[in-house]
């Protein structure tokens, strides 16, 4: 089978597996200029879907602006409307000047604050779910680092579909059982233009670090990674039996979105207040 073809039966699998998403449904991609968001927003446009993209504007200058110009390209080519937000509009900081406190945590401030943007955008805009171009070898990434720590709560995250839930949207995978190099190979075929560059934390990022430990271990032992990620969606029903944690939410006293504390994480950072 063509890797055309294996993309896109693997991903009508997970949609349908995993009841994602329907045709008539209005579905929110979040779209970073890099191989696997614009290959996932070709495949689903390819199979009638009706995605709207979502960039958040991180404020990183040039990589930012190359970023943009690479999803404009493919958005105006398949006619997909597009959506800009700028992350200093919306939450008053550009994540360079977010992280001037944490430059060691950049990606979980990072992540906070992309989280916020998503998920009001999406619920404003009446969107029945965000999607994200994560693929397999990204879910065995995260599954594996929480595995290590046997956090039970992250782990259930690596689910390629996370309900509604605590406030926060929707959020689905549709790539989860494309690997990494089908992403890749896919992007070649089509002639996306995708950004080569990586964002100026990203070598700090633990997840690339979990990464290139799995790709070896798919060297020495082929498919390990696809059977280790795939296992552990085969015995999820396992660690249900663990209670979930009864998490008492409350509006954030500054922004009134929903938290476990006084002030949301995002308006901590914001006041530089924010203890990890
Ligand atoms: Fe944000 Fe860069 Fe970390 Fe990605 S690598 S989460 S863009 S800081
Ligand atoms: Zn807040």
């Amino acid at each position: 089978m063509n890797i055309e073809k294996r993309i896109k039966n693997k991903v009508n699998q997970a949609i349908k597996k995993y009841n994602m998403f329907t045709r008539k449904e209005k579905v929110l991609v979040a779209v970073s200029g890099g191989k696997d968001s614009l290959s996932l927003i070709v495949v689903l446009k390819e199979l009638n879907f009706n995605i709207e993209c979502l960039f958040i504007d991180l404020g990183f200058k040039k990589f930012s602006q190359l970023s943009l110009s690479k999803i404009e390209k493919i958005t105006t080519h398949y006619k997909i409307p597009l959506h800009i937000v700028k992350a200093k509009e919306l939450v008053g900081v550009t994540i360079p000047q977010a992280v001037v406190k944490y430059p060691q945590n950049a990606c979980a401030v990072c992540g906070s604050i992309k989280r916020k943007i998503y998920n009001s955008f999406a619920k404003e805009g009446g969107f029945h779910i965000l999607v994200t171009g994560h693929h397999l070898d990204d879910e065995a990434a995260n599954l594996l680092a929480d595995n290590l720590r046997w956090d039970w709560g992250y782990m259930k995250k690596a689910q390629p579909l996370l309900n509604e839930k605590y406030g926060f949207i929707k959020r689905g995978k549709p790539f989860c059982f494309v690997r990494e190099k089908e992403s890749r190979a896919y992007a070649l075929l089509k002639n996306i233009d995708f950004i080569h560059e990586t964002c100026p934390y990203e070598k700090n990022a633990s997840r690339r670090k979990y990464e290139k430990i799995l790709s070896k271990m798919d060297e020495v032992f082929p498919n390990m990674v696809e059977q280790y990620y795939k296992n552990y969606l085969k015995k999820y029903h396992s660690f249900k039996v663990f209670p979930e944690e009864m998490l008492i939410l409350n509006p954030c006293q500054i922004c009134g979105d929903l938290t476990t504390h006084h002030t949301c994480r995002v308006c901590l950072i914001k006041q530089k207040k924010w203890k990890r």
